[in-house]
């Protein structure tokens, strides 16, 4: 017989921003551990079509996936705690929804019936969620983890909590779990931790006909015997389902097992009747282990524009942190807004930094300031590590100071530059046409082939002859400068080749410099594809290098990385 799919479907109450996606990655790290295979769907209710649009200032990052969707960066939550990669299918908007219906009814698909919420806009939720789950697909997932954005009490997103009750009454118990995460709140003069707001959260979810069956309960204090108790008794939910989320003191990685030892997996398995299995948590224990006891610190400095967002640069530090785990550091992340870096003092602020990485980025504000940090660590040794705009900001600097190229620009910045160094796709449209890459964007993954055996590349994707890496940009290096850059010392040493037979025809992916400790900068996304148990090898070299230069053994170019003793 078929196997059943099951579902977890998860809610959150009282505010926002308690970490729902953090919490549903961690089930499904727990789930995968148990062997089963584990796969999401982050349910969006807001009109957006997709965040690609969206400000990095209102909205974090945008997570890339593989297929070359612009997503919630919730999927790279995901990403980091399961093996499972996400697809375009594992996110949707409210304005996705609408689309699609509106659509429809434009094509007569609805007979000339009445389009409403109920059922036209409740359908289509359901039809997402279940072909994002793949279900019925040949390669069923054993659990889809569905994680329903919002507050539960919103309007914006009632549509889609009517729409997962009535999935779960269709699937039936055994088939379909509800979490509810919700904050208990400390309140220092009563000396208390309140279950009064999560009561009410409980209360606005059965209203609408969903009982949980799990609470996580996010709390500065941990719960105690008697607010477990009123918590259960006045949400309805069993005593041993009320799972205490007390604040994990040193990393967000600490939240599975947090789960784990209240029995989270377990419970989880005998509410779905899923196979009773042990869970193995060995390498995941062994990385948390390391976070904790990290032998010293590294600085890096984080040279951006949206700085101030705390979730900006998501899984660009995370993967820093990745990387210094796998050393056994702890890294400490400057974050230096790169327009202040235009000022008389700019560098000062760039003191005591053991390595500066330039991360993606649109615009022209705070550009001259990214090329002062990348000239200094060009200069003077200090590790370089340049991802997307940070590689193109490099060829900049390169060919201005080295090259001297007076006023090289990318266009983006200086449409009437000179030296047009950084030129849009546009202008490479034979290449384009010859790769179907269709839109404005180089969305998703490419093939970059390192075809210099002695590079640094090479060596840090451990001899590999080519690997695949996520893209999000509108401009490319312009090959007409390719020459020269090459003869002053730059190399090339990674490519993208749609047609192996015509190399001239070739994008650059990655650079770096021969004679320098290690400066090395990608026109892709590696941020994208780090895990805490699977560094990223170019952030686990960087951070190496910059341990190097703390340490003060940076001599000489040839110098290497250390081996680290994860992954
Ligand atoms: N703005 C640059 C481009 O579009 C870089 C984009 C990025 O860093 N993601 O090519």
């Amino acid at each position: 017989p078929a196997k059943k799919q099951k579902f977890i479907f998860v809610t959150g109450g009282v505010v926002s921003s308690l970490g729902k996606g953090i919490a549903s990655a961690s089930i499904g790290a727990l789930l995968e551990a148990r062997g089963l295979s584990v796969t999401f769907q982050k349910l969006d209710p807001y009109l957006n079509v997709d965040p690609g649009t969206m400000s990095p200032f209102q909205h974090g990052e945008v997570f890339v996936t593989d297929d070359g969707a612009e997503t919630d960066l919730d999927l790279g939550h995901y990403e980091r705690y399961i093996t499972t990669r996400m697809t375009r299918s594992n996110n949707f908007t409210t304005g996705q929804i609408y689309d699609s219906v509106i659509r429809k009814e434009r094509r007569g698909e609805y007979l000339g019936k009445t389009v409403q919420v109920i059922p036209h806009v409740t359908n289509e939720i359901q039809d997402y969620i279940r072909r994002g789950a793949g279900m019925g697909a040949a390669q069923e997932m054993d659990v889809a983890i569905v994680e329903i954005g919002g507050t539960v009490g919103d309007i914006e997103s009632l549509p889609f909590l009517e729409a997962v009750r009535q999935m779960s009454l269709k699937m039936g118990p055994t088939n379909a779990a509800f979490v509810h995460l919700t904050l208990v709140p400390w309140i220092p003069a009563a000396g208390e931790l309140k279950t009064k707001p999560t009561q009410h959260s409980v209360q606005k979810l059965r209203e609408i006909g969903i009982i949980p069956d799990f609470l996580l309960c996010r709390a500065e204090k941990p719960l105690g015997k008697s607010v477990k108790d009123k918590l259960a008794l006045f949400c309805n939910v069993d005593l041993n389902n009320v799972i205490d989320l007390v604040d994990v003191p040193t990393s967000v990685y600490e939240v599975p097992q947090v789960l784990m030892r209240q029995g989270m997996d377990e419970l989880l398995a005998n509410r779905l009747r899923l196979p009773k299995r042990a869970c193995d948590m060995h390498d995941w224990d062994l990385m948390v282990g390391h976070i904790k006891k990290p032998k010293d610190t590294v600085r890096i400095a984080l040279v951006g524009k949206y700085i101030d967002h705390q979730d900006a640069y998501k899984s660009v530090t995370e993967s820093i942190d990745h990387a210094a785990y796998a050393h056994l550091l702890k890294a400490e992340i400057v974050r230096l807004e790169s327009e202040s870096l235009e000022g008389d003092d700019w560098r000062k602020q760039l003191d005591g930094i053991d390595g500066i990485l330039v991360p993606g980025g649109f615009g022209k504000r705070g550009f001259e300031g990214k090329l002062r940090a990348i000239r200094l660590a060009r200069e003077t040794g200090i590790p370089y590590l340049g991802l997307c705009l940070g590689m193109q900001a490099a060829t900049i600097e390169f060919a201005r100071n080295v090259l001297g190229l007076e006023r090289a620009n990318s266009t983006e910045m200086d449409e009437k530059t000179p030296h047009p160094v950084i030129v849009p796709m546009d202008s490479q449209k034979d290449l384009i046409a010859a790769s179907n890459l269709g839109g404005t964007m180089r969305l998703g993954a490419y093939i970059c082939t390192l075809p210099k055996r002695t590079s640094r590349a090479t060596k840090l994707y451990g001899g590999a002859e080519s690997v695949s890496e996520r893209h999000r940009h509108r401009y490319e290096f312009n090959n007409a400068y390719r020459a020269q850059f090459e003869a002053a010392g730059l190399v090339f040493s990674g490519l993208y080749m749609p047609d192996p037979s015509k190399p001239e025809q070739s994008l650059v992916e990655i650079i770096e410099l021969k004679e320098h400790p290690f400066f090395v900068a990608t026109q892709a996304h590696p941020e994208f594809k780090s895990s805490p148990v699977k560094p990223h090898p170019l952030f686990r070299g960087f951070l190496g290098a910059a341990y190097k230069r703390k340490r003060g053994d940076a001599a000489g170019a040839k110098t290497e990385v250390s081996l680290s003793p994860v992954g």
